[in-house]
């Protein structure tokens, strides 16, 4: 198996997987194909939708079609050249309590009808299971993909190790480590439909997290039943490669459109918000006074181009390096995904260990929930851990962002500048400017070419959070490092005291600080005060 990434943006993956059928481009929506009931044709997902991969469910073919697919095999049952998946009977297990079938029955059929990815029988968790149950169904699984790596005999079929836990994320961080042992070429996160129907997507960060954090980094990882387009952003943001998606038909069922911004009823649109081939052609009034089996088929095409749309914009976003950008426009599409992208503070290390640490973009920053940001936390991690101040520096000179970017370049840094080595001479390396701004804190001078400190925009006036978010770097930083004393320039209009507040409670006792308040750029007057205020400094 290849996985072949092309671009990467947070923990997201744009690239390929290979199958003997061909390939398939992440992140990939695979449309589920029910062989019983079926609203819109193979032929037409394949020809107006491009679509190069399905996904069917292996149980139901072998109740009911068992003979002609062992003998013609999966791609000409469904008339389908490109890459088909297999299900493998877990998502009955959990609505029935059980299948009449073995694990290996299930393992050899999907050999046999020459499936490109298949499943083996997983045991699913379900969502209200306690934890001992849950423990027994991981158990089980693991167990069940052990014996099943003894029986596969094909080795062109790509295995998919299915991980389950639901929400004990301790459960599943172990079936991760555990499945990933094993040589699956692709892993899966099972039973997280319940959660998707209740909008619990901040439950969801946790176990997409808690598997992505414990398996096989270089595997794509596949989100069982997630196929609403509006959380996809977020999903592949977290490392999703993979989905499946039955939701295009069900929600046309029930009269349900689906946007990239969330879900309507029929009944409620008066106009279609969208431009797909059927959307143009016909109004919601036309649609609710078609009959039934033809009103379904409009839905389904509508729902399934605009989840294979969003995908395609989600694709967009990672070349250019956007995709956290796109993910906060999407957060506001529902307080349930805002408070999801919220829950992302809790992985910002393992985020930004995993993201690119250069793109071809600037930054946009909105709000104090753009502190979360792999780039932001980069910028921490990098100042504590692999900055030291410039030797001889013992004063430090905290200026507040000035006029322009890079800061080095901005008119009243340079003529504080000038003006330092006018006056002092060799003894200017005494000094050292950093500049204290919304959203990265403190950057010393010399470091600000350094991307994404000079390449972002930011929205002003700043909320209060990204104040005391930049307060304490402020407050960190004093900490970390050991200069004798401390000049800090702030406009008390913009920072509401702020930095001078977390710089007196700063863990060092009688610790010299002079606070010198200024109006916002600072003029050559108060360039020459700066100046008198260093003289004393010195003395
Ligand atoms: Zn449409």
């Amino acid at each position: 198996m290849t996985f072949e990434v092309r671009h990467r943006d947070m923990l997201a993956r744009l690239g390929k997987i290979s199958t003997k059928s061909g390939t398939i481009e992440t992140p990939a929506l695979l449309p589920v194909i029910n062989p019983v009931i079926q609203p819109i044709s193979i032929e037409t997902m394949r020809q107006e939708y491009s679509c190069d991969a399905l996904i069917t469910n292996a149980y139901i073919l072998m109740k009911r079609k068992a003979t002609e697919l062992r003998e013609g095999g999966v791609h000409r049952f469904l008339d389908f050249d490109r890459v088909i998946m297999t299900d493998s009977g877990a998502y009955q297990i959990l609505i029935y309590g059980k299948v009449d079938v073995s694990p290996e029955e299930i393992v050899q059929f999907q050999e046999q009808m020459a499936s490109d990815i298949a499943t083996i029988l997983d045991i699913p968790t379900g969502w209200r299971s306690s934890k001992k149950q849950a423990k027994i169904t991981v158990d089980e699984t693991i167990k069940r993909a052990k014996q099943a790596m003894q029986i596969i005999t094909r080795k062109d079929i790509l295995w998919v190790g299915p991980i389950q836990g639901g929400q004990h994320l301790d459960l599943v961080a172990y079936a991760a480590k555990e499945v990933g042992k094993l040589p699956f070429a692709i892993h899966a996160l099972g039973s997280p439909t319940p959660i998707m129907e209740n909008y619990l997507f901040d439950k969801l960060v946790d176990m997409i997290m808690s598997a992505k954090m414990n398996m096989p980094q270089h595997r794509p990882l596949h989100l069982f039943g997630a196929g609403h387009p509006f959380m996809f952003a977020l999903a592949v943001a977290l490392g999703c490669d993979m989905f499946d998606s039955a939701a295009y038909a069900i929600f046309a069922r029930q009269n349900r459109y689906m946007t990239e911004y969330g879900s309507r009823r029929l009944d409620e649109l008066e106009y279609f918000p969208c431009s797909c081939s059927v959307c143009r052609k016909n109004t919601p009034k036309e649609v609710r006074l078609l009959p039934s089996q033809e009103r379904q088929e409009i839905l389904a095409k509508h729902n399934l181009s605009a989840s294979f749309a969003e995908l395609k914009r989600i694709k967009q976003a990672i070349i250019e390096g956007r995709l956290w950008e796109f993910l906060e426009l999407r957060a506001h599409s529902h307080p349930a995904l805002l408070q999801a992208t919220k829950r992302l503070k809790e992985y910002e290390a393992y985020l930004e260990n995993f993201s690119p640490t250069t793109k071809n973009s600037g930054l946009f920053f909105f709000s104090h929930l753009g502190l979360v940001r792999p780039e932001i936390t980069r910028h921490r991690k990098r100042l504590s851990e692999r900055y030291s101040p410039p030797r001889n520096a013992e004063i430090l000179i905290l200026l507040p962002s000035p006029s322009k970017r890079p800061f080095h370049q901005a008119k009243e840094v340079i003529g504080l500048m000038e003006r330092i080595q006018k006056k002092f001479g060799k003894k200017q390396e005494l000094f050292h400017i950093c500049i204290y701004a919304a959203p990265f804190g403190v950057t010393p001078l010399e470091l600000d070419e350094i991307y994404p400190l000079s390449q972002h925009e930011i929205a002003l006036p700043l909320d209060l959070e990204s104040k005391k978010y930049v307060a304490s770097q402020v407050k960190g930083y004093i900490e970390t490092f050991s200069y004798k004393r401390v000049i800090l320039i702030e406009d008390p209009k913009v920072w509401k005291d702020t930095i001078s507040i977390a710089c007196k409670s700063i863990k060092k006792p009688n610790f010299p600080i002079t606070v010198f308040p200024i109006k916002e750029t600072f003029d050559k007057a108060a360039q020459n005060d700066i100046i008198g205020i260093l003289q004393t400094s010195l003395i």
